[in-house]
């Protein structure tokens, strides 16, 4: 990325340090790759959901206290020993003849927990480990990945390195695996994260077979705490993940074409809260385009802004609807060409056509 974008990035997010991204958010963010409003704020790292709380409208999503508490909790208690119970769940797993393993704690360098620092440390790290040949655990290690030409940090609970040459990434998750199944909108989206890292693994040893496209799931079992470890193939999700990555906007051109001196500046005063109003940052927020689906709800923390604001667009009606009338904008618009009290225009011929018949169908129905 060059220095003005950098530059014009730090000025969208104001004096306010950068909101760091995290696989889920990337995994979101590939869930609608033409969003320009997410990707020109995720790129500059502005805090989403403080946004969403300051504009009026906040995220209804997200990890409690309480989970986030019972994920630490549970993934010390999977480490505790040096990893001997994880040493367990992995022979098991994926077969392996782990007798004992090397460790590598990647949280910090010498107390030095910067980003840079620790990404460096983790790429010389994870280099070198082929060369080694040892069975190793690699805690925390900090891989990048590039999003829209902007370098996003990402951090697994866990890569495993064997002998044999190939890296696992392990995921720890807290959700539970009763009478052997799992929540499946939790387990896809545990898979969507995984593959971003296994992605990111993969672009950092520059070789794709260096890494298992099979990923180790970790889960408390039934009603207890005992770890149970499952095999995941994320082969689909990469496939789509690299797919909607090499769609995603550049950041660079997205922000060449805002307004100068736009800004999201959340910083506070001294009561604490954003010191620009809500309107403020609203007007902000339409400057930059949105592409609003139901989808949003169940991922991204402006959902509920983007959704009052696109309300009467076909667009809330979701992606199927958006792209079977393309041309179409609002419902009022749909409507009218399905009654034919509204001409349509060149572009909108195809979608008033299909419109006019479904309107025929059900009047014949109905009559
Ligand atoms: S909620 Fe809004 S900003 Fe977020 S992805 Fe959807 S349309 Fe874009």
């Amino acid at each position: 990325m060059d220095n003005d974008t950098s530059e014009r990035l730090r000025r969208l997010r104001g004096a306010v340090p950068a909101k760091r991204h995290n696989a889920r958010t990337v995994a979101a963010l590939t869930g609608n790759p033409g969003c320009a409003r997410r990707a020109v704020l995720d790129a500059a790292g502005v805090d989403k959901e403080q946004l969403a709380r300051h504009v009026g409208f906040p995220a209804k999503f997200g990890q409690s206290q309480f989970a986030i508490t019972r994920g630490n909790a549970f993934e010390a208690q999977v480490k505790a020993n040096a990893f001997a119970e994880l040493i367990r769940l992995l022979r098991e797993t994926l077969e392996l003849e782990l007798n004992e393993v090397g460790q590598t704690d990647l949280e910090e360098v010498g107390g030095n927990t910067s980003q840079e620092m620790r990404h460096i440390r983790s790429r010389q790290k994870l280099t070198g480990a082929a060369a080694d040949g040892e069975s190793t655990f690699f805690d925390h290690p900090l891989l990048t990945l590039d999003v829209g030409g902007n370098t996003v940090y990402l951090e697994p609970d866990l890569v495993a390195f064997h002998h044999n040459g190939k890296f696992h990434v392990v995921e720890i998750k807290s959700f539970a695996v009763i009478d052997d199944q799992a929540d499946g909108g939790k387990v896809a989206a545990a898979a969507t994260q995984s593959a971003v890292y296994v992605l990111a693994l993969r672009r950092l040893l520059g070789d794709d077979d260096a890494v298992s496209d099979e990923v180790v799931l970790v889960c408390p079992k039934d009603f207890s705490n005992q770890p149970v470890a499952t095999k995941v193939d994320v082969r689909k999700q990469l496939i789509v993940l690299q797919h909607q990555l090499s769609r995603l906007s550049r950041i660079e051109k997205l922000v060449g074409e805002l307004p100068p001196a736009l800004t999201f500046d959340l910083a506070a005063g001294d009561d604490g809260k954003p010191t620009r109003s809500a309107a403020a940052l609203t007007a902000a927020l339409a400057e930059v385009e949105a592409r609003y689906a139901p989808d949003c709800l169940a991922k991204c923390e402006m959902a509920f802004f983007c959704r009052k604001e696109a309300s009467g667009c076909t667009a809330t009606l979701g992606i199927n609807v958006r792209e079977e009338l393309g041309g179409v904008e609002t419902v009022a618009e749909a409507l009218g060409l399905a009654d034919g009290s509204l001409i349509a225009s060149d572009s909108q011929a195809e979608a008033a056509a299909m419109l006019r018949t479904t309107a025929e169908i059900y009047g014949s129905v109905t009559a």
